[in-house]
Order: structure tokens, then C-alpha cells, then sequence
């Protein structure tokens, strides 16, 4: 049960963000990304309790311009015709249906709205529970089961408005966010931050070195950490890292890439945390709005694959965020750590601060 004593929070959602549906069978990564996981994590929230003390919002629906704030005409042009016809392929696992461009629309339109909640005074935080995702779409080009980058889109709308300068982007999801990556990569006033998965073996983006171009270098921090990465890699990441990182760059609204895909038992990512680092990410959220005196924050979900998890995942950031105690949820089991994958994330956490404490502000 979430006892909120000043800080409201918004639950923003859809029923019909459960319509989009790709026409693949498991094992096909396309088909984890389904209207099941938004349903049981729904369901979840509602039994648990977790809503009952929030202000829950239906998403409004985005216009057809609101896409164009960060994506090209074409993007915008090409995922409504093939949501027309009601299928093809839009880039690497992204594929329409009919019911693409509601779907999608709505979860810009639930983001949105959740950084007008924000900044107009309504609540402190918002949760934004829709789908499809966002932060692999960039510029141009849809892929990784994202069409339109919610949270750049949210991002950008909320430069807009007068009374703010500078947003952070904390991003925890499994995977590297290369679209929102890429979106603000010369961009001074949007701070980006990703915590991911990263494979040595085969180098991919997502590396330290890439920190920005231009007036944007320095504003774009990646945290690439080795598969099965435990929590106490993560809470050190955030200590290290995240922590010092947003309170040198003092953004006006903090927003969140929710991806719950580094949850143990996720069948899409491989790491090996459970739902005590969300709860953690939830309370650390909550103090750096203080801390920086940010208006607020709005998270976004992005991955998570397995329906059983996703739920206590976000029911714990909520949990953190509305500044209670780490719930005791079914999730958490003890797992061994290996010292190896510790030992190996501390160095990369130190290379990544010796890469970006050029650019951090005391
Ligand atoms: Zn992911």
C-alpha cells in the first residue's frame, strides 16, 4: 500500500495500449512484447494495492504532429500508412498492425501528459504503463519493437515550456537506448543516462566513449555493464554515477526510461537483478528531484518481458518513488554473486567517471 504524505503520483494508462499486437509466436523476440505483459501488470498494480492512492489519468491520444518533435516526417508518414494496410516491416523488429498507430499515439500522448501533470503543479511524479516502447526509435528509423521515442518526444515537448531548461534522462532498461541516444547527442540541455547490458565480445553502441558531440558533449553518459550484472553493480552505478552525474547537470524535470528487462527471470535481457534495485531506483529518483530541485518526474515504461515480474518490478519503483520502505515482494530470492562480474563492473563504473568528470560541474 503506497501512503503518500505530500507527493502525489499519476498513473497513467490505456486499454487500448494492450491492442498492438506483432504477428509472431514465441519463441520470436517480437512476441514478448505483448499486450500480455501490460494486462498482468496492470492486474498486478490493482490487486496489489499500489493504485489506490494515486491519480489515475487515461492517456490522451497524441496528434500526428507531436511525433515530428524528434522524429523525421517520414518515420511519422511510414508508421501510419503501414498501420493502415495492417502490416510490414517498419526496421528490425518492428512490425506493424492495424492497431499500431492508436496504440502508439496514445503512449506519446500518456507521456506527454504525464510531463504536463508534472509541471503544471498536478503531482510530483508520473508513471506512465503503456506500450509500444520507445528508446531504440531514432531520428529515422523504427526498430527494436519501439516506433516512436516516447520519452524524446515527452523530452522535447517539455523544453517547450518556459520553466525548463535542462531534462535528464535516467534510462534502466536492459538494453542501450540508441535512439534516445542518438536524438539528443548534440543536444546541451538533455542530459541522457543509460545503465545496459554490454557485450565485450562483440562491441556494439552503447560504449563510455560515446558522450556527446558538439554543445552536447558530456550530456550523454552510458554505463555499460557486463551480462548478468547483480544489483550491488547497480547500486553502485547509481551511487557513482547517476547520482553525481544529474546533480552536476540540475535538471528542471527528471524523466525515466523504465525498461524491466534486467530483472533475473526476463526472458528478453540477461541480468540479475530483482525488484529491491527498482524499489532502489524509485527512492534515489525521488531524492535527486529534491536534491536538484527538479519540478518532478515522469517514468515511461519501455521493456520488462516477463509477465510474472513485471508487475512487483514497477509496484517497487513505486513503492520507492512515494518514498516507502523496500516492500518484501515474491520476486526477490537470494541469488550467489559472482565476484568476477562485480570486480569487472567496478572498473568499467571507474572508466566511465574518469571519461565524463571532465564535463561534471561541482
Ligand atoms: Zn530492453
Amino acid at each position: 500500500m503506497i501512503a503518500l504524505v505530500e507527493d502525489k503520483i499519476a498513473f497513467i494508462s490505456h486499454p487500448k495500449a494492450s491492442m498492438h499486437r506483432m504477428p509472431f509466436p514465441k519463441p520470436h523476440l517480437e512476441s514478448f512484447e505483448s499486450p500480455l505483459r501490460f494486462q498482468m501488470a496492470e492486474r498486478y498494480l490493482e490487486t496489489s494495492g499500489a493504485l489506490t492512492e494515486m491519480v489515475r489519468v487515461k492517456a490522451p491520444r497524441a496528434s500526428l504532429k507531436d511525433p515530428l518533435l524528434v522524429h523525421s516526417p517520414y518515420l511519422v508518414d511510414t508508421v501510419e500508412l503501414l498501420s493502415e494496410i495492417g502490416s510490414g516491416q517498419l526496421g528490425e523488429s518492428a512490425y506493424a498492425s492495424p492497431d499500431l498507430l492508436r496504440a502508439a499515439l496514445l503512449t506519446v500522448g500518456g507521456s506527454m501528459k504525464g510531463v504536463d501533470m508534472v509541471l503544471g503543479g498536478d503531482v510530483k511524479h508520473a508513471f506512465v504503463l503503456m506500450r509500444p516502447p520507445g528508446h531504440h526509435a531514432s531520428t529515422s528509423n523504427p526498430m527494436g519493437l519501439c516506433y516512436f521515442n516516447n520519452v524524446a518526444i515527452a523530452a522535447k515537448h517539455a523544453l517547450q515550456n518556459d520553466a525548463v531548461q535542462r531534462v535528464s534522462i535516467v534510462d534502466f532498461d536492459d538494453h542501450h537506448g540508441n535512439g534516445t541516444s542518438e536524438i539528443f547527442y548534440t543536444n546541451p540541455n538533455v542530459q541522457y543516462i543509460s545503465i545496459h547490458e554490454y557485450d565485450y565480445e562483440n562491441f556494439g553502441l552503447g560504449h563510455y566513449a560515446e558522450i556527446g558531440h558538439g554543445g552536447g558533449k558530456g550530456t550523454n553518459i552510458n554505463i555499460p555493464l557486463v551480462e548478468t550484472s547483480p544489483d550491488i553493480s547497480y547500486e553502485s552505478a547509481i551511487n557513482r554515477i547517476v547520482i553525481p552525474a544529474m546533480k552536476s547537470f540540475k535538471p528542471d524535470l527528471i524523466m525515466v526510461s523504465a525498461g524491466y528487462d534486467a530483472h533475473f527471470a526476463d526472458p528478453v535481457g540477461n541480468m540479475d537483478i530483482d525488484s529491491r534495485t527498482y524499489w532502489r531506483f524509485g527512492r534515489e529518483i525521488r531524492e535527486l528531484v529534491k536534491t536538484t530541485a527538479a519540478k518532478g518526474s515522469v517514468w515511461v515504461l519501455e521493456g520488462g518481458y516477463n509477465p510474472f515480474t513485471i508487475g512487483p518490478s514497477i509496484h517497487a519503483s513505486l513503492e520507492g518513488l512515494a518514498g516507502n520502505a523496500q516492500p518484501i515482494l515474491e520476486d526477490q530470492i537470494d541469488r550467489e554473486v559472482n565476484k568476477l562480474i562485480v570486480e569487472s563492473n567496478d572498473e568499467i563504473i571507474e572508466k566511465v567517471l574518469e571519461t565524463i568528470k571532465p564535463f561534471l560541474k561541482k
